[in-house]
């Protein structure tokens, strides 16, 4: 049984003064990840601030982008008809996550903070990193079949479960936040973190800073964009290896891209390497091979998840085979 209080807050300012000095508090979207954690006794907050009465709005931007506030629900953004014309990939990596159910409930901001789904770090009997720093890690020499092959340490080989984060990396998503000194925006790229020695730490948000909204910028090669994702289970199973990737073709060439890979790190992992490989090649199967073989030139197993870096190459070259596909009919 955790001794917990609770409160409703219904802005930013007031979610800020309900975590301000209250050691062990924490914000509350949906409760799909936090609730989980909570009755597994591995997250103990002394204080929730539900943070579900903040911004559900999605609106235009001046430049021609979308402003998603961070209480808009999964369901809400994947059937918002700007999201799935302008930004498909955003759609389809959300339809992807969960269920029904859970989309219902889980929130933006809330996505974007969830955390690994490694089991040991579920188990409070295992060594975690993670959980207790300097304790060790199970999963290096246990059972990682769902383990990072990309930007892994030695203290800890954990993926970041999101899809919706996938495409929102593919997209240069901003994200906002604010704190008690004020706003800022992070670009998504720099808002999660790699394990390092530090892996209990695993975005840049400061103690008592909030999500509010994230920004997706005018995208127009974003309208032909496609995420694939491969997986136990044809539902409601996370990413072994999944794919954000967009592409805009110049008669045979390839005049922009952006790809972005899940499940294969601690943090959602753009693909800045095939993307340089890509631009201006020619949009042949051997051009992608050639791509995913530079991205995933550093990657490595870790015994059980030894399969997942070929799958992250055919998962690349097949995804971009698809979509350059749909852009040629
Ligand atoms: Fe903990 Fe990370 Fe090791 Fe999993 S991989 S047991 S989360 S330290």
């Amino acid at each position: 049984m955790i001794d917990f209080t609770y409160e409703k807050a219904g802005s930013a300012g007031q979610a800020l003064a309900g975590l301000a000095g209250k050691e062990g508090a924490k914000l509350l979207g949906g409760g799909t990840n936090l609730v989980d954690l909570m009755r597994e006794n591995i997250e103990r907050p002394t204080h929730l601030v539900d943070v579900t009465g903040l911004s559900r709005e999605i609106e235009d931007t001046p430049e021609g982008g979308l402003l998603i506030g961070a209480a808009v629900t999964n369901t809400a953004l994947a059937n918002d008809p700007r999201v799935k014309q302008r930004y498909p990939v955003l759609a389809q990596a959300i339809l992807y996550g969960a269920s029904g159910q859970i989309r219902n409930m889980a929130t933006v901001g809330g996505n974007l903070l969830q955390r690994t789904r490694c089991y040991y770090f579920y188990d409070s009997a295992c060594r975690c990193n993670k959980r207790t720093a300097g304790s060790g890690c199970d999963a290096i020499g246990g059972y990682n079949r769902i383990h990072a092959i990309l930007g892994a340490s030695p203290s800890c080989i954990a993926t970041h479960p999101s899809d919706m984060c996938v495409a929102l990396a593919a997209l240069d998503a901003i994200v906002h936040v604010r704190g008690k000194d004020g706003t800022r925006t992070i670009p998504f790229q720099e808002f999660h973190l790699l394990p390092g020695d530090t892996p209990h730490l695993e975005t840049v948000l400061q103690p008592g800073e909030l999500v509010t909204a994230l920004t997706l910028p005018p995208l127009s090669l974003a309208r032909s964009s496609l995420y694939t994702k491969v997986r136990d289970r044809s539902s409601f199973a996370f990413a072994l290896v999944s794919v954000a990737a967009a592409v805009k073709l110049e008669g045979e060439t390839i005049g922009d891209v952006r790809l972005a890979l899940g499940g294969v790190a601690h943090k959602p992992w753009r693909a800045l390497a095939a993307e340089r490989s890509l631009h201006g090649a020619p949009a042949t199967p051997a051009s992608f091979r050639r791509a995913a073989e530079l991205e995933l030139a550093g990657a490595r197993g870790y015994g059980h998840n030894d399969f997942k870096v070929e799958l992250a190459r055919r998962a690349i070259v097949d995804t971009l085979e698809q979509l350059v596909k749909e852009n040629s009919r």
